[in-house]
């Protein structure tokens, strides 16, 4: 038995959903074996097997609990991944049409390029930005 779970351990991966699984199998495992000893007709099982297959139900119904908000966590993950590059384009266009609309740029040397050797100059009205030195 306790090579099976190491096995299982292998073959499923050990985030949250992967416990999930292995836990669900188990459960139902347990439920199932709970129930054939309770149904076994041997005397003094009936209740022990009925306790083992409740117990393994609980864990099964966890499990499926915890699948469930695993995949919850996903979907909410993914949609705020989605709605972050929408906002990130949102701005970009903003920014391309700031920048389209200014007359004039005024340019000032950004000093944080100093840092990195890299020269930039930033536009104070719209925010451009170039790498070429546009007072020259
Ligand atoms: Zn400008």
């Amino acid at each position: 038995m306790e090579r099976l779970f190491h096995l299982l351990g292998q073959a499923i991966p050990d985030t949250a959903t992967g416990l999930g699984v292995k836990v669900l199998c188990v459960g139902l495992g347990a439920t199932a074996a709970g129930l054939a000893l309770g149904g076994s007709g041997i005397a003094g099982m009936a209740l022990p097997g009925v306790g083992v297959a409740a117990c393994g139900f609980a864990a099964s119904a966890l499990a499926i609990r915890v699948l469930i908000r695993e995949g919850r966590r996903k979907q909410a993950a993914r949609l705020e991944e989605q709605i972050r590059r929408e906002t990130e384009a949102m701005q970009a266009m903003e920014q391309r049409r700031r920048e389209k609309a200014c007359k004039g740029h005024e340019w000032s040397f950004d000093d944080y390029g100093l840092n990195i050797n890299a020269w930039r100059w930033i536009c104070g009205k719209c925010g451009a930005v170039t790498e070429e030195n546009p007072l020259r």
